[in-house]
């Protein structure tokens, strides 16, 4: 209040500086609504080029190991070992169901079979024989009741 007759002459003009305060204000909304959506603030390629640099140290082991069993990768479009990423790069994760092509629910949730593959509880039973089904991606055979429930 001192300085308002005077902000030119106020340590504290940089509050006032219009182009400074809104840009502050548009970083805070924008981190607030990413926030509330579970999603990043940071740019997506940021985000991508940093998961990716953590992820090359086991894709460069992994293939190396590959390479040397000459085994190739034979899943498409996935990697064949999991990547830890920090926490603070979990954002949102959602399962689209490999079978039924839909994003699971709360009412159809993701359902992990004994041999690893993962489908939708819907695409479960459909595939399902009585009580019994067979894996839509490997040989494995089992009962519905050794299918867990994945929470994402
Ligand atoms: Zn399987």
């Amino acid at each position: 209040m001192i300085y308002a007759t005077n902000l030119e002459g106020s340590p504290y003009r940089h509050i006032f500086e219009i182009n400074s305060a809104f840009e502050d204000v548009a970083t805070s909304f924008t981190r607030e609504f990413c926030s509330l959506l579970g999603l990043s603030a940071e740019s997506p390629l940021y985000i991508a080029v940093t998961a990716g640099s953590i992820a090359l140290p086991r894709l460069i082991k992994y293939t190396t190991y590959m390479k040397e069993k000459k085994t190739e990768w034979t899943t498409e479009n996935e990697l064949a070992f999991e990547t830890p990423l920090p926490q603070s790069m979990v954002y949102h994760p959602i399962f689209v169901c490999p079978v039924s092509k839909e994003q699971t629910t709360e009412q159809n949730p993701a359902m992990m079979l004994p041999c690893g593959h993962v489908v939708c509880r819907d695409s479960l039973h459909k595939i399902a024989k009585g009580s019994r089904y067979k894996c839509p991606y490997c040989p494995t055979e089992g009962h519905l009741r050794d299918a867990m429930k994945i929470t994402l």
